[in-house]
């Protein structure tokens, strides 16, 4: 056993600690342990507490109710575990979650994922988000939120079953919009749904396949509750995307649902307008605004390469841009590549064409040159007039 001095790391005060067994041991823990004093521990772990308590007013849960001391360590338990659920809402299914979630005995399974659209998923969130006592957050800490929630569902107010004739119907309204591919590669069904200005599909199962044509191929993004993608003027009809979506997943083994007969035979014969990858728009914002930006989807070193010869091009990721005075040039480019331009690049267009019409044109007359004396040759004379009379100001 021997004293040694140690220093906080936070406050950099030192204390005297006593340490036992062999000097390589003692020597390494002098190096390695957190030698925080207690003071500062104390004051770091307020600070979590109090960083919690502010996270979840803020998300808009209700304040806990019990002592001091538990309603502090209630507050971290919250923030952490309601954490773990907005990840799965967000379908981000990684080991740490799982374990989170359901602990290492269970397999890593899809069966196992949060299902957002179960009614009873919401219910149990629901509960779990208005639970207001810190002591039961505090005996729940061993609890894996997913066997938390789980339990919570049987608080679910039973789903009223539709009369029979009902659910004839939707089943026979469902069963005629679904399409089936030879060999589907799950049974889960992909349902396509057309918006105003947007597709959004429905696939309750985690797959890397459906990830990949879904987010990686048609640029979907989750939206918390079904895969979603916004339409702009360049991106063709909400039904062509919808058909195209349908085409590709059907293709991929997919068993898809579209309630509309013509988009869901568009998606089968795939007679959908393909969606068209090489634009040129208007740049509104940022570092180039009023400038044209040129993209394409396709990885292409030579499409690069083309649009960089453009006079005064330059690359701002994820596109070449152009300024507008070079439309000429810009067109030739389109046209040769099959380029389409948005209403904002072809209004750009027409405006730096009539900019150009009515700059002024002429032909400018040569500049007179200074006619100065060579050296050697004959100065000119000075005209002096004969009487030179000074103001009396310039007078000296
Ligand atoms: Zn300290």
């Amino acid at each position: 056993m021997a004293k040694y001095s140690v220093e906080c790391p936070a406050c950099n005060k030192s204390y005297t600690v006593q340490l036992y067994g062999p000097g390589r041991d003692r020597e390494y823990k002098l190096n390695n342990w957190d030698w925080t004093c207690d003071a500062c521990r104390e004051k770091q772990r307020q600070e979590e507490n109090a960083k919690a308590a502010a996270e979840n007013a803020a998300a808009g849960l209700p304040a806990l109710t019990g002592t001091e001391k538990q309603i502090a360590w209630a507050e971290t338990l919250r923030v952490e575990r309601l954490g773990v659920i907005r990840k799965a809402l967000a379908g981000e299914y990684d080991y740490s979650y799982m374990s989170a979630f359901w602990g290492n005995s269970i397999g890593y399974t899809d069966e196992k994922c949060l299902q957002p659209e179960d009614p009873r998923t919401a219910h149990a969130i629901e509960v779990l988000r208005r639970q207001a006592s810190a002591r039961w957050w505090i005996d729940q800490r061993e609890t894996k939120v997913g066997i938390v929630l789980t339990a919570l569902f049987a608080s679910h107010p039973p789903v009223k079953e539709d009369p029979p004739e009902i659910r004839e119907a939707k089943e026979e309204v469902l069963a005629e919009a679904t399409v089936r591919p030879e060999q589907p590669k799950t049974e889960t069904v992909a349902e396509i749904r057309v918006g105003e200005k947007s597709v959004e599909v429905s696939f309750p199962e985690k797959r890397e396949d459906f990830w990949q044509i879904i987010k990686k191929g048609l640029g979907y993004t989750w939206s918390g509750s079904s895969w979603k993608r916004s339409l702009g003027v360049t991106h063709g009809t909400p039904a062509d995307r919808a058909a195209e979506a349908g085409n590709k997943l059907l293709a991929a083994g997919f068993i898809i649902r579209i309630l509309d007969p013509a988009i869901r035979q568009a998606a089968i014969d795939a007679t959908f307008e393909p969606e068209h990858t090489r634009w040129i728009s208007k740049i509104i914002a940022g570092e180039y605004p009023g400038w044209f930006s040129i993209t394409w989807k396709e990885d292409s070193r030579s499409l690069y390469d083309a649009a960089r010869k453009l006079k005064r091009s330059k690359y701002s990721k994820p596109a070449v841009v152009v300024p507008a005075e070079q439309f000429e040039a810009v067109l030739d480019f389109a046209g040769m590549y099959g380029f389409r331009l948005s209403p904002g690049a072809q209004a750009l267009v027409d405006m730096a064409r009539t900019a150009k019409e009515s700059a002024l044109v002429a032909a400018p007359v040569p500049a007179k040159k200074e006619a100065l004396p060579e050296p050697g040759s004959k100065p000119a004379c000075l005209n002096v007039p004969e009487n030179v009379e000074v103001d009396d100001e310039f007078k000296d």
